[in-house]
C-alpha cells in the first residue's frame, strides 16, 4: 500500500513540522539559536567530541566544530545539559549552545553512536589500496569494478567505487541516468570520462545509499538537493559534497570528493612563475589589503587561495576563514563553515570574524554588496582580505565590484591583487616527445610572444621543436597527467588606484593596465607554459579562447 505509507509519511512530517516550530519559539523567548538537526548534513566525527554515554544523559549533540569553537544542540536547558557545557567550557572549548528538538539530538546520537555506523566505519577502515591493486592508474582496470559493482550490496558498491575514483585521482563522480541504464563518469584532471555502465536497479540501491549518507531527504526525487558525507581511506579522511537534480529518465548525482589532509602544494607547482610569482608572494605578506583569485567553477581558485594562506605565519599572525564548504582542514588557522539556514552567511560571518581579532581573513566568496564592501573596508582598516570572485578576468573583476554597488573610494585603496586563473592538463612525462614545430604553431606562437615582449615582459626564443604525447598506460591514454594553472596576476599600483578612484572610462583603465602593468594575459601565460614543453596549444585554446 504505498499510496498509505505515503499519507502517513506526510501526516509524520506535518507533526514535525509542528514540533520544529513550537521549539523555534521558544528559542527566541529564551534568545538563544534555534536548530534543526533532522534537516542538516552531520559529520559523524563529532562524535568524538562528547562520549556517548554523556551525550545521551544530558540530551546534547555537537553539530559544528571548528578548532575549539563548538556549537552544540540541546533539547532543554536543564541542569545536566548547563553542567555539560560548562565543563567543555572549562575544557578551553568556545561552546554556543542551540535548542533542538528531541528528535534532532535523537538523530544525531542516531548517526553518531549506532551500532550501524560503527559497523561502518569499521568495513570503511578495513578497505585498503591492495583489495583494488592494480586498478591504480588505469581506467581500463576501472573496467573490471563493474563487474564488482554489479554483484555486491549497495553499500559495497558505493565503496568501490569511492576507492575507484580515488585511485585515479579523480575530483568527481556523474551517474547520469539514461534509458535503459545509468553513466558513471569521472572528472580526471578537470576532464569527463565515462568509466562505465550499471543497471537501473544498481543505481537504485546506490542512489539511496548515497542519499542516507548524506541525510538527504530518501522520498524526494523531483527536487534538487545537496549534502555531505565522509569516509575514510587509507587513514585519510574523504570529504564528499552530494547534488541531486531530477532529470528526465530519474535522479542525477554528481560526488565531489575533497580530500581533507591533502598536503601543500607550492605555489610554484600550481604553475605560478616569474613576475606573477613574486608579486603574489609580496601580496600575501602585506599587513592589510585585499587579494582576489577569479575564475570559473573548477578553475583552482580554492587551491591557490589555500596555498596562499600556508604560505602565513601562523604562529605570529591570526588566521580566520568563513568557508561554503570547508574543503580542506589548514593547520593553525581557525576555519568556520557557512551555514545560510541559520542566517550565517558571508556577510555576517564577516562582521562575526571580525570581532575575534584576525590579522589575515579569508572569505570564501564575494557574492554580494554586502560581504564586498565589508571585505573592503577590513583591508582598510588593518586586516589582510583574501576571497574569490566569479569573474572571467582580472580586469572584469573591478567593474564588477563597482556594478556590485562598491565605491570606487572604499575600492581604490584597497585592492592589492588580483588572479584570474584557469587549469590546463600536462602532458604525460612518460609517453612525452619532441616534434618539429609546425608553420601554422610557429606564427601563432611568434604574435604572442611578440605582445609579450611590446609589454616589456622578457619573452623566450622560437622554439624548434613542440612537446606532444600520444598516450600511455601511465596517462590512461590521454597524454595528459596532471594539472598546472595558466593566470594572469594583476597588481594594483597607485596610478591605476587613482584611475578607479576618479572612476576613469573602463577602456582607459584597461588600456592603462595592458600597456604599463606588465601583466600576462591567460593565453599568453599559457604559450609560455606551451614553449617550456609543459602543454600543449590545444590546452590552452581549451581553457582561454
Ligand atoms: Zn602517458
Amino acid at each position: 500500500m504505498p499510496d498509505q505509507t505515503k499519507l502517513a509519511g506526510g501526516v509524520k512530517a506535518l507533526q514535525q513540522e509542528a514540533k520544529e516550530k513550537a521549539v523555534q519559539n521558544k528559542a527566541k523567548e529564551l534568545d538563544i539559536p534555534y536548530v534543526n538537526l533532522l534537516t542538516m548534513p552531520l559529520n559523524p566525527d563529532l562524535s568524538k567530541v562528547i562520549p556517548k554515554e554523556v551525550a545521551e544523559a544530558a540530551g546534547v549533540a555537537v553539530f559544528f566544530q571548528s578548532g575549539k569553537k563548538l556549537r552544540v544542540a540541546a533539547a532543554d536547558l536543564d541542569e545536566k545539559a548547563q553542567a555539560l557545557i560548562e565543563k567543555l567550557r572549562k575544557d578551553g572549548y568556545w561552546a554556543e549552545v542551540s535548542l533542538a528538538s528531541e528528535e534532532s539530538i535523537r538523530a544525531a546520537h542516531k548517526i553518531y553512536f549506532s551500532k550501524q555506523y560503527q559497523e561502518k566505519e569499521k568495513v570503511e577502515t578495513e578497505f585498503r589500496e591492495e583489495d583494488l591493486g592494480s586498478f591504480a592508474e588505469e581506467i581500463a582496470g576501472i573496467q573490471e569494478l563493474k563487474t564488482k559493482i554489479e554483484a555486491a550490496s549497495s553499500d559495497a558498491a558505493l565503496k568501490y567505487i569511492q576507492v575507484g575514483a580515488y585511485k585515479t585521482h579523480s575530483s568527481d563522480i556523474h551517474f547520469q541516468p539514461e534509458e535503459k541504464m545509468v553513466l558513471v563518469r569521472f572528472r580526471i584532471d578537470g576532464v569527463l570520462k565515462s568509466v562505465f555502465e550499471i543497471t537501473r536497479k544498481t543505481y537504485d540501491g546506490l542512489i539511496k545509499e548515497i542519499k542516507y549518507l548524506s541525510h538527504l531527504k530518501l522520498n524526494i526525487t523531483n527536487i534538487p538537493q545537496d549534502g555531505q558525507y565522509s569516509f575514510i581511506l587509507n587513514k585519510r579522511q574523504i570529504n564528499v559534497r552530494v547534488s541531486t537534480l531530477p532529470t528526465h529518465y530519474g535522479e542525477a548525482c554528481v560526488m565531489r570528493l575533497l580530500d581533507s589532509q591533502r598536503s601543500a602544494i607550492p605555489l610554484e607547482e600550481l604553475g605560478f612563475e616569474g613576475e606573477s610569482l613574486k608579486n603574489i608572494q609580496g601580496a600575501v605578506q602585506l599587513t592589510h589589503g585585499m587579494i582576489l583569485v577569479t575564475g570559473p567553477t573548477g578553475s583552482g581558485k580554492t587551491t591557490t587561495l589555500y596555498t596562499m594562506l600556508q604560505s602565513i605565519d601562523t604562529q605570529a599572525k591570526k588566521v580566520i576563514t568563513l568557508e561554503d564548504p570547508i574543503e580542506y582542514n589548514l593547520p593553525g588557522i581557525s576555519q568556520s563553515q557557512i551555514d545560510e539556514d541559520q542566517e550565517y552567511d558571508f556577510a555576517s560571518g564577516l562582521r562575526a570574524i571580525l570581532r575575534q581579532d584576525p590579522n589575515v581573513i579569508m572569505v570564501g566568496e564575494i557574492r554580494d554588496l554586502e560581504t564586498a564592501e565589508t571585505a573592503a573596508q577590513a583591508s582598510l582598516t588593518g586586516h589582510l582580505v583574501l576571497s574569490t570572485l566569479h569573474t572571467n578576468s582580472a580586469l572584469e573583476s573591478i567593474p564588477r565590484l563597482i556594478n556590485m554597488g562598491v565605491k570606487s573610494f572604499i575600492l581604490a585603496p584597497s585592492l592589492d591583487l588580483i588572479v584570474a586563473q584557469r587549469l590546463v592538463r600536462k602532458l604525460c612525462p612518460d609517453c612525452m616527445e619532441s616534434k618539429p614545430i609546425s608553420e601554422s604553431e610557429k606564427s601563432h606562437i611568434a604574435e604572442v610572444l611578440e605582445k609579450i615582449r611590446a609589454k616589456g615582459i622578457e619573452a623566450p626564443v622560437m622554439p624548434t621543436e613542440l612537446k606532444s604525447a600520444k598516450g600511455c598506460d601511465k596517462c590512461s591514454h590521454t597524454g595528459y597527467k596532471g594539472q598546472v594553472a595558466i593566470a594572469e596576476v594583476l597588481r594594483f599600483d597607485q596610478l591605476l588606484r587613482n584611475m578607479i578612484l576618479e572612476n576613469k572610462p573602463m577602456p582607459e583603465i584597461y588600456d592603462y593596465i595592458s600597456k604599463q602593468c606588465k601583466m600576462l594575459t591567460l593565453k599568453e601565460d599559457g604559450v609560455l607554459k606551451v614553449v617550456s614543453g609543459l602543454t600543449t596549444l590545444d590546452e590552452v585554446e581549451r581553457v582561454a579562447k
